[in-house]
């Protein structure tokens, strides 16, 4: 690791700061209710704030959500289409995303993360052509795995879903695109910076501290000279002009997101983004990093997956410094607010 990446690890480091916010409740679709800007801190309270909104405005809320209560899940390993209640896929997808020994809080805002992430999917659109609103394949929409009577889920899982039963993240009114990722490597980044396109106003780059000490902050992989024209020759169909002998100077003008990750970079004179940069070399991150040591290229890469929405390191640990759901959720997805679906 080269003195200057050092310096600029430790910098980077440095700025991280804690954010908490009010809670903020209001109602799915409708901007009725502004309950409080005082911080909840007991689930009871919160508890009790959703059942005000609920009776409030039940007929509306209800209207809303008939057709959420039943998914279509396509569960991709015995490719059928099955239809589940919302909170029991949640329930699999908070098992499959997130460690069941992470904070309770952590584990709220990621089922709350995964359920808006799910009712966007359904009121904007599937993308799955054979009828489902969502599928089982990480790669593709969440992560899910079965409990069972055998192997029931552990009992945080249950109780992360229970205690936010119906909840979703709103902005305006609307349920937002509720991305998330592993690790960012200490900020996440703005949605426009990963996949270009349009700006969105609660996918915005803000601090994640204590990420550092997740397996997945860090990854670095070693290439010789050859085997670094070897990746970016097979990447490129042999179509880049790489110099062997070069080594580093092969990669030019990298330009990055204030918050550090490619936005893109000339290699063997093609101009690439940072999430080809990524592909090219099967990297955890785009927050990528180059250095050379004698016949060596080494490259560092800062947090694991796209660094849009929330952070799951980060997210637990705002837990472990005392952060309740609501509070992680509203440092991650920018100007949201908390809503209940029925
Ligand atoms: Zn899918």
């Amino acid at each position: 690791m080269s003195t200057n990446f050092k310096r600029f690890l430790a910098t980077l480091l440095s700025l991280i700061c804690c954010i908490t916010t009010g809670t903020h409740i209001v109602t799915a679709k409708h901007s009725v209710v502004n309950t409080t800007t005082k911080t909840a801190k007991s689930a009871s309270m919160i508890s009790g704030l959703f059942n005000l909104i609920k009776n409030a405005n039940k007929d509306k809320f209800c209207e809303t959500a008939a057709n959420e209560n039943t998914i279509k899940v396509f569960f991709h390993k015995e490719a059928a289409i099955k239809e589940v209640s919302l909170e029991e896929y949640i329930k699999g997808v908070l098992y499959g995303e997130m460690p069941s020994s992470y904070s309770l809080e952590a584990l709220k805002a990621q089922a709350v993360a995964a359920r808006t992430y799910t009712v966007y999917r359904i009121r904007n659109g599937s993308t799955h052509r054979n009828g489902a609103d969502i599928c089982t394949d990480y790669t593709h929409c969440q992560a899910w795995t079965a409990g069972s009577a055998e192997t029931p889920y552990p009992e945080a899982i249950e109780r992360a879903v229970e205690e936010t039963k119906n909840t979703i993240c709103t902005y305006n009114g609307e349920c937002i695109n509720a991305m998330y990722f592993s690790n960012s490597g200490g900020a996440t980044e703005a949605i426009e910076n990963v996949w270009g396109g349009r700006e969105i106003p609660y996918l915005k780059s803000v601090a994640s501290p204590g990420e550092s000490v997740f397996y997945d902050f860090c990854q670095v992989k070693t290439y010789s000279y050859d085997e670094f024209a070897a990746a970016v020759d097979s990447y490129f169909d042999n179509d880049a002009d790489i110099d062997v002998e070069v080594g580093i100077k092969n990669i030019q003008n990298i330009k990055r997101s204030p918050a550090g990750r490619i936005i893109s970079a000339e290699i063997g004179g093609i101009t690439s983004t940072g999430l080809q940069i990524r592909a090219m070399f099967s990297l955890r991150s785009s927050n990528v990093y180059f250095s050379q040591d004698g016949s060596t290229i080494s490259i560092v890469a800062l947090g694991y997956g796209h660094g849009v929405g929330m952070s799951q390191c980060g997210a637990q640990a705002m837990a472990e410094n005392g952060a309740d759901w609501v509070e992680i959720l509203k440092h991650y997805y920018t100007g949201i607010d908390i809503s209940l679906l029925c």
